[in-house]
């Protein structure tokens, strides 16, 4: 087989550990901070006020607001505080909202942002932000939006609640799952998506069995470090376009709905992405059948299955499959209206994910 790809690595810093967060100050003192501003979700006021503790000095204030999707009010909140308090860096805790917002403040107004991650998400490993502004969403990729340091610390993800565990972990498999089968797919990418889904599968059903093994919750936090990374490299396809519809328009919950679509996009594709799914074989305990193996993980797990649980009117089916659809984009198998369509009946009933026939012409076809 000839390789030909083209590869970069994003200028991360990554510190992971047990008890690594004691190492934030020396993190903040590296990129010459003097006083961040700690940024984190309502829900999440009291382990942003530790975090701020443990900065001592070197904490401005603590900003507990917060909110999926980004408003952009928040983040002009957020940037006339850091002002008034003389911050010179933000430092954000907590899930994908909160470094979705110090993000969108390094984007806007400059100020460098440290991460430090408490669920699955995967955010801070990418230059993706996004902002809501006037109830419209804007997305984007900037290098400027990269946290400068992300300080793992497994720790801070013993408070996560099974259900939002398993279906954070799968959310994070996601990234790797596309990764797998993106255009810009490399070989060192490609090693960081089996293993990330490798940890994962191992860790989340400890996890959900107990909470507080942090030898389990070291490995998740790993493999969602690890699915980050690819999700930073790579292009996603059908399943990440499917997700960002469904959140958007029908404001279906984040991670749950990853957990329920990712078996059934990956039955979709697993026809035209041979290597993707050999690659997963081995990172799901040598599973003949990948797709079957996530959705019988997410049963294992206790995760929602079907759209139906998520509320979702079966209504909704075709106008979804239509907006999916709508623009082009890179996926391994064509995408129709018809696949899309049958594809969400399935994951809207919760059936186990089936393969439909591919057309003649998709590349990649095996016969
Ligand atoms: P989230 O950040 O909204 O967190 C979900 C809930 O869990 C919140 O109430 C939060 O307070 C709580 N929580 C977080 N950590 C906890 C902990 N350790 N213990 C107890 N509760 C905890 O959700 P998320 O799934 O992490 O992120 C989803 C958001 O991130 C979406 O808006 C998504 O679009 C965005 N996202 C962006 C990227 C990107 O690359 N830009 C990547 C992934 C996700």
């Amino acid at each position: 087989m000839s390789r030909a790809f083209a590869y970069q690595a994003l200028p991360m810093r990554v510190v992971f550990g047990v008890g690594m967060l004691a190492k934030l100050p020396d993190e903040v003192d590296r990129l010459d901070l003097r006083r961040v501003l700690v940024l984190c979700s309502p829900e999440q006021e009291a382990v942003g006020r530790l975090v701020a503790d443990v900065l001592g000095d070197q904490a401005a204030g603590v900003l507990a607001e917060a909110r999926m999707h980004v408003p952009v009010e928040v983040a002009d909140r957020a940037r006339e505080l850091a002002a008034e308090l003389r911050a010179d860096g933000c430092v954000a805790v907590g899930g994908g909202s909160a470094v979705g917002l110090g993000k969108a403040i390094a984007l806007k107004h400059g100020l460098p942002l440290i991460a430090v991650p408490t669920t699955y998400a995967g955010s801070e490993m990418t230059p993706v932000w996004g902002l809501t502004e006037n109830g419209v969403k804007l997305t984007g990729r900037d290098d400027r939006v990269l946290p400068r340091s992300v300080v793992y610390d497994p720790e801070l993800t013993l408070t996560l609640p099974a259900g939002l565990s398993a279906t954070s972990g799968m959310n994070a498999m996601a990234h790797a799952v596309e990764g797998l089968y993106a255009p810009d797919a490399t070989p060192v990418v490609s090693l960081l998506a089996e293993e990330g889904v490798r940890a994962l599968a191992a860790a989340l059903p400890r996890i959900v069995t107990d909470g507080t093994d942090i030898d389990a919750r070291a490995e998740a936090q790993y493999g969602a470090w690890l699915c980050g990374s690819v999700l930073g490299a790579t292009s996603m396809s059908l399943h990440h376009k499917l997700c960002h519809t469904l959140g958007g328009t029908l404001d279906l919950p984040h991670a749950q709905t990853h957990t329920v679509i990712l078996p059934h996009a990956l039955a979709y594709n697993a026809g035209a992405a041979q290597p993707a799914i050999a690659a997963l074989s081995r990172a799901l305990d040598a599973s003949p059948d990948p797709p079957r193996a996530l959705w019988e993980l997410a049963g294992r797990l206790g995760a929602p299955r079907s759209l139906r649980e998520l509320g979702m009117s079966p209504q909704d089916i075709p106008r979804m499959a239509e907006l999916a659809t709508a623009n082009p984009y890179s996926n391994p198998r064509p995408v129709t209206a018809q696949g899309v369509e049958a594809l969400l009946l399935a994951a809207w009933a919760g059936e186990p994910p089936t393969r439909g026939p591919l057309p003649p012409d998709t590349p990649g076809r095996l016969e």
